[in-house]
């Protein structure tokens, strides 16, 4: 028995039934991890020895009653979320040396419910890209095929998961960084509400817009992590004070009574035949299933991504001032001033498309432009709330593709990152107006590469979205749909 492939609830039951040990499942994950890893590339760091103790440890809680909900559970950890102890490189060069020495709200968490972690996984730099191209420790490769991205940033949590070199994982997601790669790897991702999971530990790329969020094999496993992971804490300003619900209770209700959106925007020109037709056919079965489906209109999608990268980078020039060689990471030992230090150690240590972000970011802010674009991408960023307002007055969820095309050859977008924002334009929306959203397998292209739908709802509606994409995954039987590898 290949334990590493199971989901989260399949070993709860076994190990509940005493027909396994968090050991054995542990031990699984690893000769996995020896078997694969070469080709795929899905971690950056891993941490063998602790993972290999903590499941010890939740031998030992299982044996005297006192397992944790994800007591014995291997996860994948994206590699800008601190973990004590173990290195932190956020992706970049610049981080390499940098162990950090406390772990983040949510690793609190999951170690509290018993999780075992068993490494960092890969990520574009910063979580800055949408194909885990901009990776300073190599491109991750996608388990269906090779020569093709698994998506970004969260893209190393992603293939990890549906490679079997874990059981679930965290992404984060500040443009659609866990619900891409989910939908290019054929496996479910959830970016919850903004305000939902503490952001306390995880490396600030766009303030306002990232949030943590799970990446599982199933939508129930994804109810499981962000039950652990949600809640209030008082370490980040931002999160919420609200009573977190039972997410798996309502995964059973069937979809009578609901009345699901399809925005005519979502469905524009650039969106592959494919996954219009995958994602249509996704639509058919929640019919079936007893939703009402209803036209809306979302007029103001068209302006999200341009809203969006300046908004970005605006945030992420400032987040990442911090790095300048004195407070972490690396330094550039050999400059002669101070000044010299700072230039060279950041022009070492960040890639391209942080050097990018971070010109494009100063520039908008910068005195003489910040009304012509800051202050105009707010406010496009307000009409897009106030068009998803409009649409949940109609409407419980909003169903469309994740991506207008499935993953896409390595290198063939390298040259061109004009192209790679725009297949940012159907996930971008929900962070900018703070929503929470899935991704949901809902075909594979002719070409074998998977196809995602989404489903997003208002803010803190994460029950609706669980409940739909549970209906979905009952209806279309995907789950379990691997690649051989
Ligand atoms: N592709 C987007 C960007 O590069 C979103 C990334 C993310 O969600 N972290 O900014």
């Amino acid at each position: 028995m290949n334990y590493n492939a199971l989901t989260i609830h399949e070993l709860k039951d076994l190990l509940a039934r005493g027909e396994l040990t968090p050991l054995q499942i542990t031990e699984d994950v690893f000769s996995r991890i020896d078997a694969v890893e070469e080709k795929i590339g899905a971690y950056i760091t891993i941490s063998r020895e602790q993972a290999l103790r903590q499941a010890e440890e939740a031998g030992r809680q299982l044996d005297s009653g006192k397992a944790g909900v994800l007591c014995g559970i291997p996860l994948a950890i994206k590699d800008v979320i601190c973990t004590k102890g173990v290195r932190t490189t956020a992706g970049s060069k610049i981080l390499e040396p940098f162990i950090p020495p406390y772990d983040a709200a949510v690793i609190e968490k999951l170690r509290e419910a018993g999780a075992i972690i068993i490494g960092k996984a890969s990520m574009d730099e910063f979580a800055m890209g949408s194909a885990n191209e901009n990776c300073a420790y190599g491109i991750p490769k996608n388990p269906w095929n090779l020569d093709y991205i698994c998506g970004g940033s969260s893209g190393g949590s992603a293939a990890a998961v549906v490679a079997d070199e874990c059981i679930a994982s965290l992404g984060s997601d500040t443009g659609g960084s866990i619900r891409q790669p989910a939908s290019h790897c054929g496996i479910v991702g959830l970016k919850p509400t903004y305000g939902r999971v503490s952001r306390f530990g995880l490396l600030a790329y766009a303030s306002s817009l990232d949030q943590i969020g799970p990446l599982a094999k199933d939508v129930r496993d994804c109810a499981v992590m962000l039950n652990v992971i949600s809640g209030y804490d008082r370490r980040d300003s931002t999160s919420v004070k609200q009573v977190v619900p039972d997410y798996c209770a309502a995964l059973t209700d069937g979809l009578q009574g609901m009345t699901l959106g399809i925005a005519k925007e979502y469905f524009a020109e650039g969106l592959d035949p494919e996954v219009e037709a995958a994602v249509k056919y996704g639509v058919e079965k929640l019919k079936e299933a007893g939703a009402t489906i209803r036209e809306v209109s979302l007029p103001h999608t068209e302006y999200g991504v341009a809203a969006y990268y300046i908004i970005a980078p605006a945030e992420a020039s400032s987040n990442l001032a911090r790095y300048d060689g004195v407070k972490y990471g690396m330094r550039d030992m050999d400059a002669g001033s101070l000044i010299d230090m700072y230039k060279q150690t950041r022009s070492q240590g960040f890639g391209a498309e942080v050097k990018r972000r971070i010109i494009m970011g100063t520039y908008v802010l910068s005195s003489g432009y910040y009304d012509a674009y800051y202050k105009k991408a707010s406010q496009v960023r307000t009409l897009i709330v106030e068009d998803y307002k409009k649409a949940f007055a109609q409407c419980d969820a909003l169903l469309s593709p994740v991506t207008p095309t499935p993953a896409w050859k390595i290198g063939e977008k390298s040259h061109d990152p004009l192209s790679v924002y725009l297949s940012d334009v159907l996930t971008i929306p929900a962070n900018l107006a703070g929503i929470p959203g899935l991704s949901v397998p809902c075909g594979i292209s002719k070409a074998g590469l998977p196809i995602g739908l989404q489903i997003q709802a208002a803010h803190f509606e994460e029950e609706k979205l669980l409940r739909v994409g549970f209906n979905l995954e009952q209806r279309l039987e995907m789950a379990g749909c691997k690649p051989a590898l």
